[in-house]
């Protein structure tokens, strides 16, 4: 196998490896063989290697038979965050050699400080507090939201941690714990993404997107530098007059010319898209206010709603809070108008302890149930980047129902 082949090979594989483990537990992709590859690869791979060890050998190569799978899947080990900061360093060890004296002085400004910060973001992001629920913190994470009547109801404990679950939070089953407005648990900062650094995760996915496409167009300007050395015709953006066969030649020229910068050129124009996509789908998380975890809680509601199990009735407006499940008070602008429960046979509650006023009604689409946690695009930023930042007094005119658009959620 020749050089150049050599390198597109590993290239595609650490794409396809990277591909795989940023989206395997994407909720969007839970039926798809992208989630089924990713279970493959962290349990079934793994489980497999250990059924054959345990047939021949009694499991004596490894002991530890059955939990091995279960704690790859389950168990919080940073062999992902060690993936990712090797990708990161190695690729910039590969890079920067041929890169680095090619590079004016304003680049090499740019580029040290678009290297610099995806180590600082990702450092943040793995070791601050997530917004993990404990006795000392539970009363502030209780007063963040108001229950929606919805995905969250007031009055349930955590089975684990036996605290009664703030509005938004979940019980994180990696780390077990509960988070306080738990987006989801991320394998590559081995850390809950929650309340306390979502923001981190987020300039952590932008650093990155922006280190991958800034140094994959420098490294293509680089590229095509060395095949105009050899021929001035060649441009990135082909010839009409030259031939694809002429242009391979060359284009293959100019990245053996430098395989540390062609090599690592490669792998970041093919996993640039990648980053670009996760963070695209986080921006419209935020735009319809709402986590990776609550969309998955969205798409259980629209199959109760299709299956006609789902029935919504008024909130009176102001509401007496319960006194030992709520918190008094809470800094957001927005009061749930609603309670939407689900029936097992489709006929309409008879629960009279259920909170609300006035009669039932059957509910066939998400678009009727207002998200209370979503107050706009930059309202919603705001929630993520300036923690405990208090809505009420600026807000204090939503409180009136009836005037905010209603979306679509995830
Ligand atoms: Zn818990
Ligand atoms: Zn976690």
């Amino acid at each position: 196998m020749g050089l150049i082949a050599k390198v597109v090979v590993g290239v595609l594989a650490i794409t396809f490896m990277t591909f795989v483990a940023f989206f395997g537990r994407l909720p969007a992709l839970r039926h798809t063989p992208i989630a089924w590859l990713y279970r493959a690869i962290w349990v079934y791979i793994p489980n497999g290697i250990l059924a054959v060890d345990q047939a021949l050998t009694g499991g004596r190569i490894i002991s530890s038979a059955g939990t091995f799978g279960h704690y790859v899947w389950y168990g919080r080990h940073p062999t992902v965050l060690i993936f990712y900061i090797l990708l990161l360093s190695v690729s910039e060890f590969l890079y920067l050699p041929g890169a680095w004296p090619r590079m004016s002085r304003f680049h090499q400004v740019v580029g040290a400080i678009a290297i610099i910060l995806p180590y600082i973001f990702l450092y943040l992001a793995a070791f601050s507090d997530p917004g993990v629920v404990t006795a000392a913190t539970h009363a502030r994470y209780m007063s963040l939201y108001p229950y929606d009547f919805t995905l969250f109801h007031p009055g349930q404990q955590c089975r684990t941690c036996h605290v009664l679950k703030p509005p938004r939070s979940k019980h994180c089953a990696v780390c077990k714990r509960c988070v306080a407005r738990l987006d989801h648990h991320c394998v590559f900062i081995n850390n809950c993404v929650g309340y306390g650094n979502q923001h981190w995760f987020l300039l952590l996915l932008l650093s990155t997107a922006l280190l991958t496409t800034y140094g994959g167009a420098l490294g293509l300007s680089m590229i095509s530098e060395n095949a105009r050395a050899r021929s001035s015709i060649f441009s990135l953006w082909k010839h009409p007059q030259q031939s694809w066969h002429h242009y391979f030649i060359l284009l293959t020229y100019g990245i053996q010319s430098d395989v540390g910068v062609g090599s690592v050129t490669l792998l970041v124009v093919m996993t640039s898209p990648l980053v670009w996509g996760l963070l695209g789908y986080h921006a419209y998380l935020i735009y319809c206010g709402t986590t990776t975890n609550e969309s998955m809680k969205w798409q259980d509601w629209q199959v109760e709603m299709d299956d006609g199990f789902a029935f919504r009735r008024r909130l009176p407006i102001p509401r007496n809070r319960h006194p030992k499940f709520e918190a008094s008070w809470t800094r957001w602008p927005v009061e749930p108008a609603q309670i939407l429960v689900r029936t097992v046979d489709g006929e309409q509650p008879n629960d009279t302890s259920l909170p609300g006023e006035g009669s039932w009604e059957r509910v066939w689409h998400l678009r009727d149930i207002e998200n209370i946690y979503d107050i706009g695009f930059w309202d919603n930023l705001v929630d993520i980047f300036v923690p405990n930042h208090s809505f009420r007094v600026e807000a204090q005119s939503d409180l009136e129902r009836g005037k905010r658009n209603r979306k679509t959620k995830a």
